[in-house]
């Protein structure tokens, strides 16, 4: 594989931003390879500038679930553009957009827009802070909730450990009100609610979680911190800023708050959270909770999230079909493995982990092989497999994969995980 653009391209780029990137998993620091620089991209495939064309499992970390450059997106944002970009000011789009997202999400009664996962995550925990007047939250290790400072802690492994920040910068004082807990730990979260419930404002969790590579919650752990947040008082948020519109995790279980993100802006910049109607009519203007954004509700963000939510909701078995291509894709890897892998699938959400036992939580992940999967990584990009660049990193298919593709994909793999062996 020809990378000689892509190199000169991102030597100039670490001249201007840290690590030659506006997001760090995209310098590729994990896998000692410089990433390529794209040009373009179009369904289910990804173009850099040396003229290389591969096979796209990274769907801009989520969005594109419709492929790229869909037609009916594309040329609903043509004539959008040409209404002007932003005006600051409402529009019926907005109203046309949280209808569809209610569609899917009956338990968002009232939402916001805003321009970033981040900003829904961090929003949520002020608005579930305000509302119960309480200051301490429960996340999980391993759930990514965005960069904001509460949601930057991670702490230690096992027991409840009182919040350590992971990145410097955020003070001990933010990270001390931040409980972090083993994912799928039923007892932890027990045990943390009898010792202080009545302190903690939220539990705020990936109901699939993506981002520790894909863990699925287990049997009643969900239930449970639905039981336990309304014996104390305190508001269940779900981060569906990944999950959101490819899983379906809200007919069993409703939360208080669900944050969006991703495909909801249809690869714009958007996301929202919202919830019960008790709580959001807390945010201001109608409460006393303050959340603003100056190109929250853009009517391009708007127009590319309502056309990519009408081709799901219009397209007969969009989900099903779609998980169904996923779990084939997922079989046939299985069949040419010959190492042993864990492949958890939820909806078309995807992950391949190169490990000998199920991943339940963060420390099952992280014992997983590295040095495997660096490997295989390379052999993929080499053979035109365009994957994440970290074994913790949720792989996604979108509705414009082909039979051709996976056909491809699957000669790769066996040829990467040869390698291995
Ligand atoms: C991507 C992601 C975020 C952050 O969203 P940004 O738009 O990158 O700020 C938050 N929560 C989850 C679950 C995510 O996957």
């Amino acid at each position: 594989m020809k990378l000689e653009k892509s190199a000169a391209a991102f030597e100039l780029a670490k001249k201007f931003m840290p690590g030659g990137v506006n997001s760090p998993v995209r310098s590729y620091q994990n896998v000692d390879c410089n990433p390529p620089f794209i040009s373009r991209a179009k369904g289910s495939h990804i173009f850099d500038i040396d003229g290389n064309n591969f096979i796209d499992y990274v769907g801009s970390w989520g969005p594109m679930i419709l492929g790229h450059a869909n037609e009916k997106v594309v040329d609903a944002l043509k004539k959008a553009v040409e209404r002007g970009t932003s005006y600051g000011a409402p529009t019926e789009l907005e109203t046309e957009l949280a209808k569809l997202v209610q569609k899917f999400y009956h338990s968002m009664e009232v939402m916001r827009m805003v321009n970033s996962g981040t900003e829904a995550t961090m929003s949520a925990l002020r608005v579930a802070r305000g509302f119960t007047r309480r200051e301490k939250i429960v996340k999980f290790i391993g759930c990514y909730h965005g960069h904001s400072d509460s949601l930057l802690v991670n702490a230690g492994s096992g027991a409840a450990t009182f919040g350590e920040p992971s990145s410097p910068g955020v003070t001990v004082g933010t990270a001390k009100d931040t409980i972090a807990l083993p994912y799928n730990d039923i007892a932890a979260v027990e045990k943390i609610f009898n010792e202080c419930g009545e302190q903690i404002a939220a539990v705020i969790v990936e109901p699939v979680a993506g981002n520790m590579g894909l863990v699925l919650p287990e049997e009643n752990f969900l239930q449970t911190l639905r039981d336990v947040t309304k014996k104390y008082g305190a508001v269940l948020i779900f981060d569906e800023v990944m999950s959101g519109f490819r899983v379906t995790v809200q007919n069993k279980i409703t939360p208080d708050l669900t944050c969006l993100g991703k495909i909801i802006g249809g690869g714009l910049p958007c996301a929202c959270y919202g919830g019960k109607a008790e709580i959001m009519r807390n945010v201001s203007p109608d409460g006393k909770i303050y959340q603003a954004g100056t190109l929250s509700g853009n009517p391009l963000a708007m127009t590319a999230g309502i056309e990519t939510l009408k081709i799901l909701i219009e397209t007969p078995k969009f989900t099903e079909n779609l998980t169904a291509k996923t779990s084939k894709l997922l079989a046939e890897i299985k069949k040419v493995a010959g190492v042993e892998i864990q492949t958890p699938q939820a909806g078309s959400m995807f992950c391949i982990f190169f490990s000998d036992k199920k991943v339940r939580n963060y420390a099952d992940a992280a014992a997983s092989n590295q040095a495997q999967f660096k490997k295989w990584f390379i052999a993929m990009l080499d053979q035109g497999i365009y994957l994440a660049p970290s074994q913790f990193e949720t792989l996604f298919v979108s509705a414009a994969h082909t039979d051709e593709d996976f056909a491809k994909t699957i000669d790769a793999a066996k040829i990467a995980f040869k390698e291995l062996i």
